[in-house]
């Protein structure tokens, strides 16, 4: 089959990669929970039509569909980024072991240093840093990263020859930007950009919130040229094909376009018993306990499900 999908070169790493990429978060336990069968299949179509870069995290749970997906392919046509919360050398380590087995590969393209915030915070990772570059010299890897919700942060990179790939938050309307404007994030990836920094973004459609409005925020995203790819939260085949059409300058079928463009909420069950552990997580601030029982601030929320992971009652869902 011939593909449309536009291919990037990501930054100065050499790794090319389509400009869409599958976000593996929503088909996984956070979110849509799909059987492992059903999400593999869900990648295998995406690859199939030209899609070439999956991200996944440590945190996401999605590894066994990555595994089942690429089951029996050519793993140099695939590039997979990953990334974990450790700080030291040994638990990093520990990480990138853990996802190379987990997902029965013997290299990784991307490892990145989830969700930094500064200069402050990327200090502190030091040592995690560390093993990821002896991990790169080794092959194990093939570029570090960063994600991040903060400009001080891609500004912060911009200063560490050892980060290879950024992974910012970026969408037209500045949902989930922690420290400024969509103006203000877009001038720290220019400049990223041009030094050589590979740039895939995140929350391109704001986590769902800009669902209404998918054909918009995903041009918004694709039209920018210092984005190299951009990685988009896939769940059903009727999202596949419109991220496809919209990714290939195609005008989305209007059936198509009204069953994907329902918007998504951060549903809290009523039996929530207010201990606070979401509260802690979310670092949009957009939780907060009122009268025993987590409260959700739509303005805030970008929909990324990480305060389910920590809830203890098992009550909160991105539907
Ligand atoms: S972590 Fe769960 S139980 Fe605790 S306050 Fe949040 S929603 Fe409620
Ligand atoms: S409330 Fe939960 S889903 Fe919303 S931004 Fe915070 S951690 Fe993410």
């Amino acid at each position: 089959m011939t593909h449309c999908i536009e291919m990037r070169l990501l930054g100065g790493t050499n790794i090319p990669v389509s400009r869409l990429c599958f976000g593996t978060l929503t088909i996984g336990p956070l979110q849509a929970n799909l059987p492992i069968q059903e999400g593999a299949s869900l990648i295998r179509a995406a690859i199939e039509r030209g899609v070439n870069f999956l991200d996944t995290a440590e945190l996401y749970g999605t590894y066994p569909y990555i595994r089942e997906a690429i089951s029996g392919m050519n793993r140099s046509d695939i590039v997979i980024a990953s990334r974990s919360y450790d700080y030291t050398y040994e638990s990093m380590k520990k990480s990138v072991e853990f996802a190379l087995r987990s997902m029965n590969i013997d290299y990784l393209d991307l490892f990145l240093l989830h969700e930094q915030e500064s200069a402050l915070t990327l200090k502190g990772h030091r040592e995690a840093l560390r093993y990821l570059e002896d991990a790169r010299d080794r092959g194990i890897i093939r570029a570090i990263g960063v994600s991040t919700h903060y400009i001080q942060c891609v500004e912060a990179a911009l200063g560490m020859p050892e980060i290879d790939v950024i992974h910012p938050l970026l969408n037209y309307s500045g949902i989930g930007i922690a420290d400024g404007t969509v103006s203000h994030m877009l001038q720290a990836i220019e400049m990223a950009h041009s030094q050589g920094k590979g740039i895939y973004s995140m929350k391109a459609i704001g986590g769902g919130a800009l669902l209404h409005n998918v054909e918009g925020a995903l041009k918004f995203a694709i039209e920018q040229p210092c984005v190299d790819s951009i990685a988009v939260g896939i769940k059903t085949l009727d999202e596949l094909e419109m991220d496809l059409a919209i990714f290939e300058g195609r005008e989305p079928d209007k059936a198509l376009r009204e069953r994907t463009c329902l918007d998504k909420a951060l549903l809290i069950e009523p039996w929530c018993i207010g201990c606070g552990e979401c509260v802690k997580k979310c670092s949009h601030g957009a939780l907060s306990v009122v009268s025993g029982r987590a409260v959700v601030d739509k303005a805030k929320c970008v929909l990324c499900g990480y305060c389910q992971a920590v809830c203890p009652e098992v009550c909160m869902k991105v539907v």
